[in-house]
């Protein structure tokens, strides 16, 4: 393609709106537009790369035994009203009506759908084993959009669904997709990373997310520095202390501690570490009101909470509910002489001695208070987020903690979905059972920017080869007959041995050729110079090491080719 005859609006200067480097780089590259908060234009540069990555998925997806369907953006409410999602699905489903006034939803996923086709169409075993796949646009009015295509409310994802006989053979399915995955984004040219993930109410181990390792990832994963564990910290388990507290129980008092609230003022007040202090987090359920301890230098694992709890609505109780149940304002709260609450520890508050800990009661605090003594009768369990340094729950080492950007996620439905909408089949014998269901996802259009985030320097994107837009950026840097006649046949030359160049035969000084050029990130620049030709020669620049060679025009195409293969140093693909 030739640069003149594409749209490609580089921008020299960062927009201010870009957060991350991928949605700066994005931008400047001519890649994408904004419509809307989360809603974007992919320019031919970008869309070119989308279908990169989506050619990928696509092959593994159907190596892997998945069949590709489309299925419609948008669903009637009746069947998300089957599975209870139409009020469960909350605001970021975009609903509308048609018409008619029937309510409509722009899918945010679709296992109602594929549910209600398979229910429909596949009443044998003999049907069975089944993964249907589609690569769709999805919307989801997500909360906060940012970081560009990082978190859009219209975004491109590959969803597949897998439907199965029994349990054994949707671990199979399961474990078909898993490797389908660690296929694809290594195809891709990623670091990433497979963790375990929650799984919701929906309970068992089988959920995992691939996280792009990245600084700038929303999401934080413990590993261990021994082994193989990881898993996505809203998810990872923390082991009970190994010792407890042997301090001799000294009498409880209260005392006065005006104006201190936070963990850190009351620790300065009474000159006590955080690790001796208690912290009582009030939330609210749908149900009920329960009162959360933790160890002043722990933070409270949300996700383990509604676990327990059963819920998916929790939120910290608004300072008037926490006046009503405590009798004091917020910062005093305390689980001495709590009523009407459940109370729930930590494991490690569980083990402590002489504990401080709110006198539910304005400018008070407990000290050397002690659980079974002054406040028996909590339910103990691990409510925690993992920290560094942590024992892994797996025995293989301590825990790291590192940052990620989830790109994709498997997830075993077991029979949630066919139990709700009834997706039965005969077996052998004659007898209806429920298939038995996965999901797996890949935010084809995060990916694209999660690649970004990991393979860029100061001067603009460096593609991985597998989804570069282009391979070779062609830089003529004269309008010179000479150049310009090399320039067509390097170009020709390059297009019949299937390399993918873009040519830019604008009359533009070399420095903007050469800054555009490291801006759009191919994997090699091929620069054609007058005073080189006139010496037989152009230059080949690998654009991640900066590697320049010169060679003879005749052997630019082989060595193109070596070059964009797997192994090439320099290319670093
Ligand atoms: P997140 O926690 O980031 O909101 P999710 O758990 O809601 O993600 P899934 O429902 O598992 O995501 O969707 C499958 C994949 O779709 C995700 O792994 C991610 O790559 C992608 N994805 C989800 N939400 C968005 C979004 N708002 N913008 C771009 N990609 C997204
Ligand atoms: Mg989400």
């Amino acid at each position: 393609m030739r640069t003149s005859q594409m749209l490609i609006p580089t921008l020299r200067d960062d927009p201010g709106e870009a957060e991350t480097v991928s949605h700066r780089l994005m931008l400047r590259a001519g890649m994408i537009r904004k419509v809307a908060a989360g809603v974007y234009t992919y320019l031919p540069l970008g869309l070119r790369v989308l279908r990169k990555v989506e050619g990928i998925v696509r092959e593994e997806m159907n190596r892997a035994g998945a069949q590709e369907l489309l299925m419609p953006i948008a669903s009637p409410a009746e069947l998300w009203r089957e599975t209870g999602r139409w009020d469960f699905y909350g605001k970021e489903l975009f609903r509308f009506k048609d018409r008619h006034e029937r309510d409509f939803c722009l899918g945010p996923t679709h296992e109602e759908v594929i549910t209600d086709l398979i229910r429909r169409e596949v009443r044998s075993y003999r049907q069975l084993p089944l993964n249907c796949y589609q690569i769709q646009t999805k919307f989801r009015d997500e909360i906060r959009p940012r970081f560009g295509l990082m978190r859009g409310r219209e975004f491109i994802m590959k969803d597949a669904y897998s439907f199965d006989k029994d349990e054994e053979g949707a671990k199979l399915s399961y474990q078909k997709m898993y490797d389908a995955y660690q296929r694809i984004f290594a195809r891709c040219g990623l670091t990433f990373r497979a963790v375990e993930a929650d799984t919701g109410l929906i309970g068992g181990s089988s959920s995992h997310e691939f996280m792009v390792l990245a600084e700038t990832g929303e999401e934080t994963i413990v590993y261990a520095d021994g082994g193989t564990y990881a898993a996505n910290v809203e998810r990872a388990e923390v082991l009970p202390p190994a010792e407890a507290s042997t301090e001799p129980l000294r009498p409880l008092r209260k005392v006065a501690t005006p104006g201190a609230r936070t963990v850190a003022e009351v620790c300065a007040f009474l000159n006590v570490s955080p690790q001796q202090l208690v912290k009582t987090l009030l939330y609210k359920t749908p149900k009920e009101i329960v009162a959360v301890l933790i160890r002043g230098d722990h933070e409270a694992n949300e996700v383990k909470l509604k676990k327990l709890l059963g819920v998916t609505d929790l939120e910290l109780a608004d300072p008037e509910t926490v006046a009503k149940t405590t009798g004091a304002p917020v910062g005093f709260a305390g689980p001495i002489g709590l009523k009407n609450v459940r109370i729930l520890a930590d494991q490690s508050v569980a083990v402590m001695r002489n504990l401080v800990a709110g006198g539910n009661e304005a400018n008070h605090h407990y000290v050397d208070a002690n659980k079974d003594r002054d406040f028996a009768g909590v339910q103990v369990a691990d409510l925690r987020n993992a920290l560094v340094g942590d024992v892994s729950p797996r025995g293989d080492g301590r825990l790291k903690i590192a940052k990620g950007i989830e790109v994709g996620h498997v997830f075993m439905l077991g029979t949630k979905y066919s139990k709700a909408m009834g997706s039965a089949f005969l077996d052998p014998q004659g007898q209806e059972r429920l298939a038995v269901m996965g999901c797996y996802g890949i935010g084809v259009s995060r990916t694209a920017a999660a690649a970004i985030e990991q393979n860029h320097d100061a001067k603009g994107i460096i593609w991985p080869v597998p989804i570069a837009p282009f391979h070779v950026h062609l830089l003529p840097l004269s309008q010179s007959d000479a150049v310009q006649k090399q320039a067509k046949i390097l170009y020709d030359q390059l297009g019949q041995a299937g390399i993918e160049v873009l040519w830019d035969d604008r009359d533009e000084r070399a420095g903007v050729k050469f800054n555009d050029a490291d801006l759009i990130g191919a994997p090699l620049h091929l620069v054609i110079g007058e005073k080189g030709l006139a010496q037989g020669q152009v230059e080949l620049k690998a654009r991640r090491t900066g590697t320049v060679t010169k060679l003879p025009p005749a052997e630019v195409p082989v060595t193109v080719k070596t070059r964009l293969s797997d192994k090439d140093p320099a290319t670093g693909s």
